[in-house]
């Protein structure tokens, strides 16, 4: 679904990322681990629309889409969580997943004028989405809570429900299970999981919890200064020397 080749991009004279090629695979939750400092966000970055890379090509399904802007991207179903506007913290939870942006009627004063009737029932229908998205999320009973009242886990996962409110494709997630805690990381596992096999989600993760990346990963891919190092399933990678010695060396 994606493929990255080749991709380069310094700062300055640094090489953040140093010529890293890799695959993910439509279907897939795909991995990214690495040392500090190994290049994964930059590489995040570069492929949704952050940066542009110095050089190298990112492809989608066979199209070149290097250095296109995050909201062409979004228009191609690839999108990053934290390109997701944060949450709106005196609206409520299903507030701000109505807040999708795009596509409303009720987007210009003049359609808001002549369209009431319109734009009611598109109203209905977003809300009605948003509780299904609650409901698929487990979490119904945050609807009418402000979303500025949230856990820093419970955002997390009202971030992946804005994703379920787009027509997305391919998610990339930047440490979602960072500072979250045991119940609610099994909780948004669990819907990364289920987004993967019932609505054909492709997931891209970076993540420094390895139980997380191995309950959820296959494969997971390795990268070390600004390189891939190894890809294969999590006991793969571990057993790998050099990701070991990637490791220890930090
Ligand atoms: P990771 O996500 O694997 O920890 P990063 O992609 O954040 O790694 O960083 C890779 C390297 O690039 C680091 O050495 C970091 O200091 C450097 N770097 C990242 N962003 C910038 C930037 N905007 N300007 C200069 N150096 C950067």
């Amino acid at each position: 679904m994606i493929r990255v080749e080749n991709l380069v991009k310094s700062f300055g004279g640094f090489h953040a990322v140093d010529g890293a090629t890799l695959e993910i695979a439509e279907g897939s939750i795909t991995g990214l681990v690495g040392p500090n400092g190994a290049g994964k966000t930059t590489l995040f970055n570069c492929v949704a629309g952050v940066h542009a890379p110095t050089s190298g090509r990112v492809l989608m399904g066979g199209d070149d889409i290097t250095g296109l802007p995050p909201h062409e991207l979004f228009h191609l179903g690839l999108l990053r969580t934290f390109q997701i506007a944060h949450e709106f913290p005196t609206m409520t939870v299903r507030e701000n997943l109505m807040m999708v942006p795009g596509g409303q009627t009720g987007e210009s004063i003049w359609s808001a004028w002549t369209r009431r009737a319109a734009i009611r029932e598109e109203e209905r229908a977003l809300a009605a989405r948003a509780d299904e998205v609650l409901d698929f999320l487990t979490v119904s009973h945050l609807a009418d809570e402000k979303a500025g009242n949230l856990s820093g886990g419970q955002k997390k996962l009202l971030e992946l429900g804005r994703t379920m409110m787009t027509e997305a494709r391919i998610v990339f997630l930047d440490e979602v299970g960072a500072g979250v805690n045991r119940t609610l990381l099994g909780t948004i596992g669990d819907a990364i999981q289920r987004l993967n096999r019932e609505r054909g989600y492709t997931f891209c993760m970076i993540e420094h919890d390895m139980d997380f990346i191995g309950r959820l990963c296959d494969p997971v891919i390795v990268m070390a200064e600004g390189r891939v190092l190894a890809t294969g399933t999590m006991a793969e990678v571990k057993a790998n020397e050099q990701v070991v010695e990637a490791y220890l060396g930090t």
